[in-house]
């Protein structure tokens, strides 16, 4: 593993909610990640972003949202992928910070294709990353959260953690796994001061939705276009992409005082498509 990017830490003493807080997010150089670590840092939290990039576009972004936002952001890479990775981004926020408050596990990937013709490694990449990661980082920050007696995790799943879509068996597997694994690491922690949730969005335009139409495209054997408006937001109601400012608004909801009862719940941001 390659050594973490520099901290910068910007002295505030103001009332936002976050304040003093330090926030682990996984997969935050691109997408909802970097949207929920922006929000988070915009209530007052040190982040520590992980993910995949160009190391000077990730340096630029670190920058600005530290300098904006006055709080330490720190960039710590590694492959989620492999179990050592997840634990070994959580020592080191703890190296740099003495403690990790706030986990956001974010970090995902996707492959479209019908079961019989998903590749086997697929299927075991897109589970180790979307749900085994958030176990091995969720298992890594607990014991300091219990400790400390407050901490709160915060799991993206999907709304394929609440319902499947055909060609998507791995994601929608992993999902509907992080969203049970949000339900235990909420009744193992509700006495401790601990709240863990999952957010479940529909649509988000995002990076990863812009690789995905290409991918039904061919699954599906239609246009562009129409895997937009015919397979994406056909099934979601309000007919419009969710965005990373407003699950970044929601993540940190979810770290904030208001949501303190708040726990063990998958909440859906998807305009209406698991309603119906
Ligand atoms: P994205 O591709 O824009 O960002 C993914 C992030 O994860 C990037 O920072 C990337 O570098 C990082 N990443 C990828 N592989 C990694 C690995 N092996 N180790 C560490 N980091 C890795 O995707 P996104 O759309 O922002 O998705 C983020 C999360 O939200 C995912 O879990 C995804 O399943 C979930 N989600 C997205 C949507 C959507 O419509 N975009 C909808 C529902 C759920």
């Amino acid at each position: 593993m390659s050594t973490a990017i520099r901290s910068t830490r910007h002295a505030t003493a103001d009332g936002r909610p976050l304040h003093d807080r330090v926030a682990v997010v996984t997969g935050s150089t691109s997408g909802i990640g970097l949207g929920v670590a922006r929000a988070l840092a915009g209530a007052g939290a040190a982040v520590v972003l992980n993910g995949f990039g160009g190391g000077a576009d990730i340096e630029t972004v670190r920058q600005e949202i530290a300098e904006t936002n006055g709080v330490a952001v720190d960039y710590v890479p590694g492959d989620l992928g492999r179990p050592e990775a997840a634990t070994d981004l959580v020592e080191r926020a703890l190296a740099a910070h003495g403690r990790v408050d706030i986990l956001v596990n974010n970090a995902g990937i996707q492959h479209v294709a019908p079961i019989e013709r998903f590749p086997p490694e697929r299927w075991d990449a897109v589970l180790a990353l979307n749900l085994s990661a958030a176990f091995h980082a969720t298992r890594a920050v607990l014991p300091g959260m219990k400790a400390r007696g407050w901490g709160r995790i915060v799991n993206v799943a999907s709304a394929h953690g609440l319902i499947a879509s055909p060609f998507k068996a791995a994601y929608v597997a992993a999902k509907h796994g992080l969203v049970g694994l949000t339900k235990v690491t909420a009744l193992e922690t509700a006495e401790q001061g601990i709240t863990c949730n999952a957010v479940c969005p529909g649509y988000v335009w995002t990076p990863l939705v812009e690789r995905q139409i290409d991918d039904q495209a061919r699954a599906h054997g239609i246009a562009r276009e129409q895997v937009i408006r015919d397979v994406l937001l056909a099934k979601q109601p309000n007919k419009r992409f969710a965005t990373v400012e407003e699950l970044g608004a929601l993540t940190a909801f979810l770290c904030g005082p208001g949501a303190a009862s708040i726990t063990g719940t998958a909440l859906p941001v998807d305009g209406g498509w698991t309603a119906q």
